[in-house]
């Protein structure tokens, strides 16, 4: 009997690495691809936690699979729920190899139209963005394509969203539809320095007869990795969202320090390409709102010089504060101001409100709690 953590998940691989490890529990190969669909059905549509729930298999198919695979779900360490609906949870992956087991966050944000699940790549980043509290956490490691989909399942089978699922009594979700509807890689860590896991389980968030998600409801947020940027548009093709921040590589240097490796000028270049290349309509630049640093009418205006000729939308984020951070939130009014002056001249430029304070859930605040948690 194989120990449970040694056994290969089946969460996560595609229909032909699927069809070879069930083709290896002596499946006959005439079966292979019937079996790898209904077992995908029970995965993704079903949210099938183990394989007694697969009634279409037999007896003794069920018992052969439970022996040599898993379909290995987070442990929930913690479940904060937030006045404003939003729930976060703190996940445990086991160890792999000589590694401890690992935490991430994972966070879900409903709205009237939308209901959005803010997902982990990376357990830390190896980036140091000054004014985001992830960036100060070590780098543990990359997840896996199981694990980055396993948050999505698990947040699915908590909301109650899989066919004929209930869900939880006291549940604030949109108003009709998918109560998990849409997909945002803005958790911890840097997605595209976990390309391949990260594109693997889009890959199946994407897939009709996987999560069926529409490209227009999978957003890869990135700090700008340019190369990779390129292979997001030719190889994912959802839609992407650029932490931009600052309009000047002197600052952005020190914001995003990833800057001093790929400038403005390739990052910009990057982004003018990307619709053409990945179908997608128009991207989002983020840019946080951080008092005398990055918010004077200057900013604005090159902020409008800048994505000149590039179909977007600016997110405004007030700065999320936490114990030690070196910056403060722009003013409200000047947070209006920088806008006002941006949606004059025909840039979209929503700002994002908050959600979840109560519960530490912002952007940028991911894990510090549970890590402060660990320190006292
Ligand atoms: N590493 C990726 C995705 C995770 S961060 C990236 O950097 O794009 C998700 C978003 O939150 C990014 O735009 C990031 O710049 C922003 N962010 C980080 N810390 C923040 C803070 N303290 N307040 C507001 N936004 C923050
Ligand atoms: Fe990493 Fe993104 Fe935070 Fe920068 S903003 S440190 S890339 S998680």
């Amino acid at each position: 009997m194989s120990l449970e953590h040694e056994k290969t998940c089946l969460i996560g691989l595609d229909r032909s690495a699927l069809a070879a490890a069930i083709g290896s529990a002596d499946v006959p190969v005439k079966q292979l691809s019937m079996r790898t669909k209904q077992i995908w059905h029970w995965l993704y549509h079903r949210g099938a936690s183990s394989f007694d729930e697969m009634l279409n298999l037999s007896k003794d198919l069920r018992a052969t699979l439970a022996e040599k695979f898993t379909i290995s779900m987070p442990e929930i360490v913690d479940e904060q729920i937030s006045n404003d609906g939003t729930r976060k949870w703190l996940l445990r992956f086991p160890a792999r190899g000589a590694g401890a087991p690992v935490e991430v966050e994972t966070v879900y944000i409903p709205e009237r139209d939308r209901g959005t699940l803010c997902v982990s790549s990376q357990v830390g980043c190896s980036l140091t963005c000054t004014f985001c509290h992830t960036g100060t956490q070590k780098m543990v490691r990359n997840l896996e394509a199981s694990e980055i989909l396993g948050q999505i399942l698990l947040a699915r089978s908590q909301l109650g969203d899989f066919e004929g699922q209930e869900a939880p009594y006291d549940l604030i979700a949109p108003l009709e539809g998918r109560k998990l509807s849409n997909i945002v890689m803005m958790g911890m860590g840097e997605p595209l320095f976990n390309f391949e896991n990260v594109k693997q389980a889009l890959l199946i968030a994407l897939d009709d007869s996987g999560l069926c998600f529409s490209r227009r409801r999978i957003t890869l947020s990135t700090s700008g990795v340019v190369p990779n940027i390129f292979r997001t548009a030719e190889e994912i093709r959802c839609m992407l969202a650029i932490s931009l921040h600052a309009t000047r590589d002197e600052l952005r240097d020190v914001l995003v320090p990833i800057n001093r490796k790929y400038p403005l000028e390739t990052l910009i270049d990057a982004c003018r390409k990307y619709p053409t290349i990945s179908g997608a309509r128009r991207i989002t630049f983020e840019y946080v709102m951080l008092k005398d640093v990055n918010d004077s009418l200057r900013d604005a205006r090159e902020l409008v010089e800048l994505l000149q000729g590039i179909p977007s939308k600016v997110n405004l984020i007030p700065f999320n504060p936490w114990p030690g951070s070196e910056y403060q939130c722009s003013d409200e009014k000047t947070i209006d101001r920088f806008s006002e002056y941006l949606a004059d001249r025909g840039l979209t430029a929503p700002i994002r409100r908050p959600r979840g304070r109560d519960i530490l859930a912002a952007c940028g605040q991911l894990k510090s709690e549970s890590q402060r948690v660990k320190l006292t």
